[in-house]
């Protein structure tokens, strides 16, 4: 009798764990879809374009919790490594990309990922170009969001992005002695 009795009230214990456990189940699906949802609405595909004006293939930005993972996929860029930053306007004129001006320096640091005084929040580990010219990689832009604050990359007008002729050397100021620019894309919530 007693172990039944004890059989049954371990029973009951379970049910009522089930019913605990079904609720915190729909609790977490809900989080889990709210976030999916923000995730989703935190991506942005940007066109990078040559000096010509031609495409060269794109790069697609993700909130991520160390910041902005940026996906480039690119044909047609010189083989070998090349230097590549967030820049602090939205504008990608031809034929020198100038109108993209300075490197994205909220914080009013240095240029250069190896400076002790920098670097910009713009500033990238440099890509490299296949033999073929592709570039397949993702990057993390560390400390950035595409969502609001001091450290957005879309807020106001936007940024843009800038591949250079050379690879950035890591602590030449200005901009790691990288050369002209020679591909560039609009970083902006306002479509182009
Ligand atoms: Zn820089």
């Amino acid at each position: 009798m007693f172990r039944n009795a004890r059989v049954r009230h371990t029973i009951g214990m379970n049910n009522k764990g089930v019913r605990q456990m079904n609720k915190l189940f729909f609790v977490l699906m809900f989080v889990l879809s709210a976030c999916l949802q923000s995730d989703s609405d935190a991506v942005m595909e940007v066109e990078v374009r040559d000096t010509a004006g031609d495409s060269l293939g794109t790069a697609t930005f993700t909130e991520h919790p160390e910041g902005v993972q940026i996906k480039l996929e690119l044909e047609g860029i010189p083989p070998g490594p090349h230097g590549i930053h967030v820049h602090e306007n939205p504008k990608c004129d031809p034929l020198d990309f100038t109108s993209a001006g300075e490197h994205f320096d909220p914080g009013d640091m240095e240029h250069g990922l190896m400076n002790p005084k920098g670097p910009h929040l713009g500033d990238l580990p440099n890509i490299e170009a296949d033999d073929s010219g592709k570039v397949d990689v993702e990057l993390i832009l560390a400390e950035a969001t595409l969502l609001d604050g001091k450290n957005s990359i879309t807020k106001g007008e936007g940024t843009s992005l800038i591949i250079h002729e050379s690879a950035d050397d890591g602590f030449s100021q200005p901009s790691g002695n990288s050369g002209p620019r020679i591909a560039c894309g609009v970083i902006s919530n306002s479509a182009e």
